[in-house]
Parts: structure tokens; sequence; C-alpha cells
């Protein structure tokens, strides 16, 4: 499986004919405990990296920061699917005979079960780690060094993706390889709003299983209810919102008042609708 360095020579070759370009926002480096040093005009910093190297660094941690969100998120996928369905769980993408292009390209492995992707899982692991260690002080004489090393994690980074593609596929009921796949709407035009609406944000399906699997136990589709779970202990919503420093702008800002009392309202409006609470009963 490619490492750190397998495909260095190739990199440099796409790098010499497409340059990369860099737009730094400043020319302050504060990486480490030496600086801040100032690398204005390509002077070099204490560690004698210059501006160019700086801003290479830099996009390499960004680009591992994605390749770890994708990964770390791919591994919890791949322990839950595990842990629930068994290793020796089949891959099954539907009727394609390329099942997992990126991952056979990559590390030349051809998984069959889902238990096969814990290996694969470990390789994107261990380049990460790796990777992650040249951004140390010092690691890295020029910036086409990391500019090489950024797109290795791009690349595992398509691997990790495609580990929890596959996985959820093969484990939960998705479309798959089906031609004739309906096309879902999406936005804000396409939501009822007259159904309660429950927003799950980011892509690790695993949570949205469970939710879906609470709504069809509690037969809660087309907005009938069964049972609910009532709420014990009744706060105002402030505490909750109080709780959180994301919301302190409320607490802070002109009209911030105004904004807790309707968030209020829209909690007093669904513990009704609902009926959550026991004095309600
Ligand atoms: S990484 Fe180099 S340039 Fe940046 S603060 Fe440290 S010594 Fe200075």
């Amino acid at each position: 499986m490619p490492g750190i360095s397998r495909l260095q020579d190739w990199d440099f070759k796409l790098l010499e004919r497409y340059p990369p370009m860099y737009t730094p926002t400043e020319d302050m480096c504060t990486m480490c405990t030496f600086g801040p040093c100032d690398l204005t005009d390509n002077i070099e910093g204490a560690c004698g990296i210059d501006l160019a190297t700086q801003q290479a660094k830099l996009f390499l941690q960004s680009c591992l920061m994605g390749a770890s969100a994708h990964s770390a998120h791919g591994r919890h996928l791949l322990h839950h699917l595990i842990e629930k369905y068994g290793s020796d769980h089949p891959i099954d993408v539907g009727t394609s005979n390329l099942k997992t292009p990126v991952i056979q390209t990559v590390t030349g492995i051809k998984p069959q079960t889902i238990g096969d992707l814990e290996s694969v899982m470990n390789y994107v692991e261990e380049q990460i780690t790796t990777f992650l260690a040249t951004l140390h002080t010092g690691q890295e004489g020029a910036a086409i060094g990391f500019e090489s090393k950024s797109l290795h994690a791009g690349m595992i980074d398509h691997v990790a993706m495609e580990v929890s593609d596959v996985a959820q596929m093969s484990c939960y009921p998705m479309p798959r390889a089906e031609a004739d796949t309906p096309l879902v709407d999406v936005g804000i035009g396409s939501i009822d709003t007259s159904k309660p609406v429950v927003i799950c944000i980011g892509h690790n399906v695993a949570a949205v299983t469970y939710i879906m699997d609470y709504m069809t136990e509690h037969e809660m589709f087309d907005g009938k209810i069964e049972t609910v779970k009532k709420i014990n202990n009744h706060r105002p919503v402030e505490d909750y919102l109080k709780a959180q420093s994301r919301f302190k702008h409320l607490f802070q800002m002109e009209g911030g008042a105004e904004e807790i009392t309707k968030i209020q309202a829209i909690a007093d409006l669904n513990a009704e609708y609902y009926g959550l609470l026991q004095s309600m009963d």
C-alpha cells in the first residue's frame, strides 16, 4: 500500500505541471512556541521555513482535518455495523462488478465482507498519523514536500469515504447500483411544514436509522403518534440556552430577550401538541 513517499515522484510531476497558487491571509506564523515569526517578504522564520512552505504546511493541515473527519466517521460507522451485523456481513453494492474502486486502486485490497474494511481503515489511520507527525516544526525543507503530502491526504480521504459508503450501503436498505433510483427532492421547499420535522446535520446514517426505527416502533409516521415520553422536570428554555455558549449572544444582544420568548413559545407549542407535560394528562 502506498506510503508517504511511494507516489512522490508522480506528485512532483503533477505539481510541476499544475503549480499550486497560495493566497496567504497573514504573514505571521504562530505554529510553534519559537514564534510568532514575521514571514513578510519571504523572510525565514526561526525554524528556517519561508512563507510558501508555511502556506503549504497549513494546507496539509486542512487536508488532514478533512481526512480525519471522514475517517473518524468511517471508523465509528464500521465499528457500529460490525457489532450489529457481524464482521462476516457481505459487501453488497448491487450488480456492479466494481464494488470498491477507490479502495482497490489505492490499497490493492478487494474487500468481500465489512470485516475486511477494517484493514483498509487501519491503513488510512496509519497514514494520517504519519502525516500529522510531519507537521511538527522543522520536518520539511520545501513547500513541494507538503504539497505532495496534501495530494496523498486527499487520496486517503477518498478511501475513508468509500469505506463509509460501502459499509452503510451493504448493511442498510439503500439504493444499490439501480439505474432507475428515483431522485429525491431536497431543500426547504421539499419540507411538509404541517408535520413535525426532524433535521439531522451531517452524513453519519447510523444515528438517522435509530430515529427511523424509533418512529416506526412508535408509529409516528404521517403525524400519528401512539406514545410519548413525558417530561418530568419542566424547565424554561432559557436554562438550556444558558448552558450552551453558542447561544450566549441571545443574552447579550439587543432584542435577545424577545428571541428567547419566541423560542419558549415554540417549545410550549410542541409540548402541548405532543402532550409532553405530566400536568397535561
Ligand atoms: S513554525 Fe517556524 S516560522 Fe512558525 S512560529 Fe515556529 S519557528 Fe516560527
